[in-house]
């Protein structure tokens, strides 16, 4: 793959001035998609818009390490990765993939995961392709007005149960408007974790709470639950994370990008209680207002939201046994737990 231009000569400085001194020297990054072509059936690809076109419609192992090396470049690096669970996604081929490319030691994978699976077709894809938990995702609740979904149409009984019995870590991206603060969301999230103390549930993007008034208050009842992680892919606001930092145990607070979103020029935003994504590139990513006009210099979101863990963990005060733990071993520990 042709990266050349991917990182520029700002980012170098970036990386320079504010993060070699810094990161800790192993990075663990527990949310990152990579998928092949396999991910979709043929001509029902990505959207004219979406993130991974800027990749040339996939996002291989081999694409990530590459650009992992120039984003990082004095860092060891380890994953945990899935497919791209888009509505199109072929869920057993992306499945094949993700295992293809785990070794269970520093790149785990995970299953992508729809409630019509059959648990039979769930075992077979965790055993044979040697995967560490699941990926849900709302649109695969697909019977339903999206808005109604609710966490516990996302995976059935059965699968959760299976979860629990193997003890399965699963990325959970929460559904609903309101995202952490709605009421079915705070009551469903603790009632998941404590019927199936055994698996571990990874709420990603500290759920979805990218601005202050949707994380206030909002962490205390899966503070509770042993079993329940927040990962802090795409938030780069250094208030919300301060608050995760100072109100959820930092154990059990781990790091990740959402590549390869996380690779493409912009920064999230609070504004009046709503967050937007200010884009650099002409992609569509949710709540995006793209930059045509080129107004100002963008970096990655993935440096962005460095910057922001930076301040953050320097105002909560975080020891460098903590930042390590939040970088590398408290998603480390996690993983290599699961005896699968
Ligand atoms: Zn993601």
């Amino acid at each position: 793959m042709n990266i050349d231009g991917f990182f520029n000569e700002n980012d170098k400085a970036i990386y320079e001035k504010e993060f070699r001194d810094w990161l800790p020297k192993r990075i663990f990054d527990s949310h990152v998609h990579v998928f092949d072509e396999t991910n979709f059936p043929v001509g029902r690809g990505l959207s004219e818009k979406h993130p991974g076109r800027k990749f040339s419609g996939t996002f291989t192992v081999e694409q990530c390490l590459e650009i992992v090396e120039t984003v990082l470049p004095d860092q060891a690096f380890s994953m945990n990765c899935f497919g791209s669970p888009n509505v199109d996604a072929d869920l057993e081929a992306a499945s094949k993939y993700t295992g293809k490319i785990s070794n269970n030691k520093n790149i785990f994978g995970m299953a992508l995961v729809s409630p019509k699976d059959d648990i039979k077709d769930i075992k077979r894809r965790i055993n044979d392709y040697d995967l560490i938990g699941y990926k849900p995702y709302r649109n695969f609740v697909d019977w339903m007005d999206a808005e109604e979904v609710t966490i516990f149409d996302m995976l059935t009984a059965e699968q959760m149960e299976y979860a629990d019995d193997k003890g399965l870590a699963i990325t959970l991206h929460i559904p609903k408007a309101l995202r952490l603060a709605d009421p079915s969301n705070q009551e469903q999230m603790v009632e998941l974790c404590k019927r199936y103390p055994n698996a571990k549930i990874i709420f990603a993007h500290i759920g979805r709470a990218y601005y202050m008034s949707n994380v206030v208050g909002f962490l205390d009842g899966i503070s509770k639950c042993e079993n329940a992680y927040i990962d802090t892919s795409m938030v780069n606001h250094p208030g919300v994370l301060e608050y995760a930092f100072n109100h959820f145990s930092r154990e059990r607070i781990v790091f990740g990008s959402d590549a390869p979103i996380a690779f493409l020029r912009g920064k999230s935003v609070e504004i009046n209680n709503q967050y937007a994504y200010l884009m650099g590139e002409d992609y569509a990513i949710g709540s995006t207002i793209y930059d045509s006009d080129k107004i100002v210099e963008f970096t990655t979101f993935f440096y962005e939201q460095l910057r922001g863990i930076k301040e953050a963990t320097s105002k909560a005060g975080l020891s460098s046994r903590e930042l390590e733990g939040f970088f590398y071993n408290n998603m480390n520990d996690l993983l290599t737990g699961i005896k699968i």
